[in-house]
């Protein structure tokens, strides 16, 4: 049915919104949502950290696994932004010394994209990984590794060896330490002072 608005017409004479013209009510409406907005738009700015963001999700693993008596160590990889692959320490439970939670979300991993290589990935995992799980991560190519606390009794990330960035293998991993190293530290020496 034509009306006198023409295209979009459809507001009744008398009710057509104009620019400039926001009073009473929808003043303190339009106020309070252009608050909510600069309180999130300050959220993602300033204080979203999206390593931060992974490395949580690796916490909770660790303490899923300090809840079945496992040493507490989580690990999370992401493809394209998106966590593919979720493994805490094992190795009590499974009797398998090579159970940690770096090798079992590796195989995780691989068989989600159907593709031994993880090159597009990213491991973010609670303690600087030992030198099995740092030849496994070369072996598989995985782009980034970021971890929580050093180890100095058995990281392979540069604290006892640097497997991770040996010129002498055919892949390096890019390598970034210290992410929520507080909480990380916190869980596992905690678990350790409670078994002495
Ligand atoms: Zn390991």
């Amino acid at each position: 049915m034509p009306t006198e608005h023409g295209v979009g017409g459809s507001n009744p004479p008398g009710r057509v919104f104009k620019s400039g013209s926001v009073t009473g009510p929808n003043l303190f409406l339009g106020l309070f949502f252009y608050l909510e907005k600069k309180k999130i738009m300050a959220y993602f700015d300033e204080s979203f950290d999206l390593d931060q963001f992974y490395m949580s999700e690796a916490l909770k693993l660790a303490k899923a696994a300090k809840e079945q008596d496992e040493v507490p160590v989580g690990a999370v990889i992401t493809h394209e932004g998106k966590i593919i692959a979720r493994a805490h320490n094992q190795v009590e439970t499974l009797k398998d010394p090579t159970a940690h939670a770096e090798m079992i979300a590796i195989t995780q991993a691989a068989s989600h994209l159907g593709n031994k290589w993880l090159n597009d990935c990213e491991m973010f995992v609670t303690i600087e990984p030992c030198s099995m799980c740092v030849g496994a991560l070369v072996l598989a190519r995985i782009k980034r590794v970021c971890f929580g606390a050093h180890d100095e009794k058995t990281g392979a990330c540069g604290s006892v060896f640097n497997i991770a960035q040996s010129g002498i293998l055919n892949h390096k991993i890019e390598i970034t330490s210290g992410v929520l190293n507080r909480e990380c530290a916190q869980i596992i020496s905690g678990f350790f002072r409670s078994k002495r």
